[in-house]
């Protein structure tokens, strides 16, 4: 059995689309206020005080947000095979998210992958604005931010760590890992660093990867 874990990144990874930022615009009180992606580097806020602005302008009940991210999340192709790869190689397989479990939970719960760890961050709903409560906030010594390298090293010992992401979150971490699948913005920003990575549209092309 190979000693290895496969680190996954939720939104835009697992899920095709990135529903931790939809809902922000779908909700937000006043969307002018809402940072939108990208915004992180030009406006050297932190990626948790992104999530913290955004959430404060959203003021709907959980029970509606809920309704709509199950309505919105869909799961990319080639997951669950992935998931049940995983459990017949005996690797380890965590979801490391930044984003928050009250919105990731019930999509997890659909798909009858309750079973899988989650590390993320999460958010109490509020009339007057969604308050985030961060796992950790303590800094990263190697970006600055309170980033997943630091919950990634938490994990030790993990084996071979295979990281699976796509976004400005998955940056720092992906850089601690064995092996690396991106795509998107994690891609484009690895490729401009000259740092080697393996491509991916769906998890079928991880699994195959990883049989080798
Ligand atoms: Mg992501
Ligand atoms: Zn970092």
């Amino acid at each position: 059995m190979t000693e290895r874990t496969l680190i996954v990144d939720y939104d835009g990874t697992i899920t095709e689309d990135d529903v931790l930022d939809r809902v922000a615009v779908q909700f937000a009180h006043d969307p002018q206020r809402v940072v939108v992606d990208g915004s992180i580097d030009e406006q050297r806020l932190t990626l948790h005080e992104v999530l913290r602005r955004e959430y404060a302008e959203v003021r709907a009940a959980r029970d509606e947000v809920i309704a709509w991210v199950l309505g919105n999340a869909r799961v990319r192709a080639g997951f669950h095979e992935l998931v049940a790869q995983a459990r017949h190689e005996g690797w380890s397989l965590v979801i490391l998210s930044s984003g928050f479990r009250t919105l990731i939970e019930p999509v997890l719960e659909r798909e009858g992958l309750t079973e899988l760890t989650l590390i993320a961050n999460d958010v109490t709903p509020q009339p007057d604005g969604w308050i985030v409560s961060f796992l950790d906030e303590s800094l990263c010594p190697v970006c600055g931010e309170a980033c997943k390298r630091r919950t990634l090293a938490a994990l030790e010992p993990l084996g071979e760590v295979i990281y699976i992401g796509d976004g400005y979150s998955d940056r720092c971490a992906a850089g601690a890992a064995d092996r690396v699948f991106a795509r998107s913005g994690l891609a484009d920003y690895l490729a401009a660093q000259r740092t080697p990575f393996e491509p991916f549209g769906t998890f079928h092309d991880v699994a195959v990867a990883l049989r080798t």
